[in-house]
């Protein structure tokens, strides 16, 4: 009997499923134009793999929210229960990519990987990137040395953990720093690099069913501090909320070198604190980890990009919802 696997591809839009204007004016272009059946058409397919689709959103990953990100979570875990899927690519804008990565990496409780894909260039450009990262990300998902989260892009596979889009131009736009990538696919074949990164976590995670059903994801705010920042920037928040009843959840501060604000910054962030706001703080650094000291402040992101430590607060706030709700079935 014939041996095959079965892969499902979501599609959520982006440039890989971009269309420039017939003018071929490449900047003109629009993300999030071809639906992911069509996208497939133009795959060279992996041989003995069998490829489902499904449309889940249709979005510029510069518009990922936390409704999309639901929406996209519960289709992850319906396809991973199916018992012939073997894994499950997901064909995702370039721009925040490495946000939707961290979170289905934070919650993933499955063996089955979740491969992410891109492209720089739209669908219909000469030199479409977008067919040969998805039957990359195709042969990716069927190996059998693949349990994790990652993304997969110009012939590169990158750990969600690691990974960060660091060129606004360059097909090969992100990077996974001084860890490098996990590995490599060349030719249709998996070449790994290293082994598959072992993470503590510092914060909280929910069950992944608890982020589905809730829809009213804690609000997180980031706040940069740079040469000139103000304490206005936080306390006018604070004001806006106030006066039109938003709750602020929490602020990661996009801090300099060791995750640091300036002296009003820093007060501004304090005052916030008082008010209940849970404040965290990581470093606009690229690399390196921060350092914690016995004055802090605020709690250290270790080593998360603001972007990332961003969404491992909302995770950790929902945790902490999550078990006031236990609590509250019990009593
Ligand atoms: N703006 C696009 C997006 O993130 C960029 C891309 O996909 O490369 O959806």
């Amino acid at each position: 009997m014939k041996s095959h696997k079965k892969v499902i591809i979501l599609g959520t839009g982006g440039t890989i499923a971009g269309l420039e204007p017939p003018s071929g004016e490449l900047l003109e272009y629009k993300a999030a134009q071809v639906d992911v059946a069509s996208l497939l058409q133009g795959v060279a397919m992996p041989h003995g793999i069998e490829v489902l689709s499904e449309q889940v959103a249709q979005i510029d990953s510069k518009n990922m929210n936390a409704e999309v990100w639901r929406g996209l979570i519960g289709r992850v875990l319906r396809w991973q229960k199916q018992a012939d899927i073997a894994g499950i690519v997901i064909t995702h804008g370039t721009d925040t990519i490495e946000e939707t990565a961290f979170l289905l990496a934070c919650i993933q409780s499955s063996s089955k990987p979740i491969v992410l894909t891109c492209a720089m260039l739209p669908a219909n450009a000469p030199q479409a990137d977008g067919p040969q990262n998805l039957a990359d990300a195709i042969v990716w998902a069927c190996d059998a040395s693949n349990q994790g989260v990652s993304v997969v892009c110009a012939g590169q596979i990158h750990e969600a953990w690691r990974i960060q889009k660091i060129y606004t131009d360059r097909l090969d736009a992100f990077d996974s720093g001084a860890h490098g990538v996990w590995g490599v696919i060349q030719n249709g074949q998996v070449v790994l690099k290293r082994n598959i990164s072992k993470i503590s976590f510092e914060f909280q995670i929910p069950s992944a069913q608890f982020v589905v059903q809730t829809s009213n994801w804690p609000r997180v705010w980031l706040i940069p501090n740079h040469s000139g920042s103000e304490d206005l920037q936080v306390l006018a928040w604070l004001e806006y909320a106030q006066s039109h009843a938003i709750n602020i959840d929490g602020i990661v501060l996009a801090g300099t070198g060791n995750g640091t604000a300036n002296d009003a910054l820093e007060r501004a962030l304090n005052h916030a604190q008082t008010l209940g706001i849970k404040v965290w703080r990581s470093s606009r650094c690229y690399q390196g980890v921060q350092r914690k000291q016995k004055a802090d402040a605020f709690t250290s992101a270790g080593y998360w990009s603001p972007y990332k430590a961003r969404i491992a607060l909302i995770l950790d706030l929902l945790y902490q919802l999550e078990s006031a709700s236990k609590a509250r079935a019990l009593i």
